[in-house]
């Protein structure tokens, strides 16, 4: 696409960088096909060849307006059209610049202000959040049936005692803590178990809070950026002092912007080396255990059925395509074919509250897909998939690496 990037924003190193993206598109269309809000609603700019259309417009020097802001907040930033785009368009990094411009530029209704304020300061504090989900559930019946669906059940509770403590691990590695972990905190507590059998003692740092991806990709760039140089501030002298092999994130929606540290940080030059180091130590936990000898799992998991659900943080963010899938299928567990299986659940960070009916709408679409083969339990690997989704089914939806620790006791 051929741009004029505006004399006002010649000097801007995020702009030029975003004007390089645009530049790649060819108009093919190709990415149409794989957009979830195209295939709901059909029009050209809720797709991604339109919204970068509306973001060229920005580059341009035309300001920001109300349809900019619509079709942008609309944008689930799952990045399948980056998965199917021939031409490398890396359309996340634009759609990150678009919504930060915006923001700058544009103010929002007094409703959509306080929620995107509350859930800024809701959801990364554990406090908050735990409170918040303790006073939910004691009200759960009184509340409107959509509020309600959000409010999972208590989850059973942690055990991290049967794992092997610290001394006897050799390997260390350093875990993140999750936001919103503690709706359902086995996740992390089977990650410790199944790390411990080889070896591997994971540790966090208390100090390291929100990953930052939740204001960083609501357009808050200086929020979400002052909250990764915190997360790099907490991590860095364990990873200094102590043979931190690598730092796990079990959420794939956090951990693909922990994997882009080095690149969000890069014109900071107080944190661009660090934030390149620790990006290049984070993992999903599926890298770490494709790597280990699992025999000892092998074929344990046969005759129980289960449906994978792929986050598009997984598939198309870390693009650690059917890991996770094999991983389990080595288990032994049976994975019924999921159609349409590169689409967006509607999750995505904080989507499902802000644009709640696409969110439905998509949900339905995959639960439907996720269900046809009838499977005992859905598996994902991101807790925002996880916690959407069994707000809409009766089934249970675990995280995969949870089935792995089943099939150890
Ligand atoms: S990120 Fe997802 S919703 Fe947004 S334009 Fe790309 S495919 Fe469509
Ligand atoms: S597939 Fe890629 S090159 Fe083609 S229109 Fe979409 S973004 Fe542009």
């Amino acid at each position: 696409m051929h741009t004029h990037l505006a004399e006002t924003l010649r000097d801007s190193p995020a702009a030029r960088d975003a004007e390089a993206i645009v530049r790649r598109c060819v108009h093919c269309g190709f990415c149409l096909a794989t957009c979830p809000t195209y295939q709901v609603l059909g029009d050209e700019r809720d797709s991604p060849r339109g919204r970068i259309y509306l973001i060229q417009q920005l580059l341009e020097g035309e300001p920001a307006n109300a349809t900019t802001q619509t079709h942008l907040d609309r944008c689930l930033g799952c990045r399948s059209c980056e998965t199917t785009c021939p031409s490398g368009v890396r359309y996340g990094a634009l759609l990150d610049y678009g919504r930060g411009v915006v923001e700058t530029q544009l103010s929002r209704r007094p409703r959509e202000r306080l929620l995107r304020a509350a859930l800024l300061r809701v959801v990364p504090s554990r406090g908050l959040f735990d409170a918040l989900l303790r006073l939910g559930r004691l009200f759960k019946p009184v509340l409107p049936p959509r509020l309600r669906a959000k409010i999972p059940p208590v989850a059973a509770a942690a055990d991290t005692a049967s794992a092997p403590t610290a001394a006897r691990a050799t390997r260390r590695m350093l875990v993140l803590d999750v936001c919103g972990e503690s709706a359902a905190p086995n996740t992390r507590a089977a990650t410790m178990r199944v790390f411990a059998r080889f070896g591997i003692a994971l540790e966090t740092a208390p100090a390291a809070g929100c990953c930052g991806a939740l204001a960083y990709h609501m357009g808050r760039h200086e929020e979400g950026l002052a909250a990764m140089r915190r997360t790099i501030d907490a991590w860095w002298p364990l990873v200094e002092q102590r043979a931190v092999e690598a730092i796990v994130v079990t959420a794939s929606g956090c951990g693909v912007t922990v994997h882009e540290y080095g690149h969000l940080l890069r014109h900071d030059p107080a944190y661009a080396q660090k934030a390149a180091r620790i990006a290049a130590l984070a993992r999903d936990p599926a890298d770490i255990l494709a790597g280990e000898d699992r025999s000892h799992l092998a074929g344990l998991g046969a005759g129980r059925s289960i449906a994978f659900h792929a986050p598009c943080t997984l598939q198309h963010g870390l693009k650690r395509e059917a890991l996770v899938e094999r991983l389990l299928r080595e288990a032994g567990y049976e994975l019924a074919p999921v159609a349409d299986a590169h689409l967006c659940c509607g999750s995505a960070g904080s989507y499902s509250v802000l644009q709640p009916q696409l969110a439905t709408e998509l949900r339905t679409r995959k639960l439907a897909n996720l269900e046809a083969g009838v499977p005992e339990l859905i598996a994902t690997a991101n807790i925002g998939c996880q916690l959407h989704l069994a707000a809409g089914t009766s089934r249970p939806v675990r995280h995969w690496i949870e089935l792995l620790d089943d099939l150890s006791h």
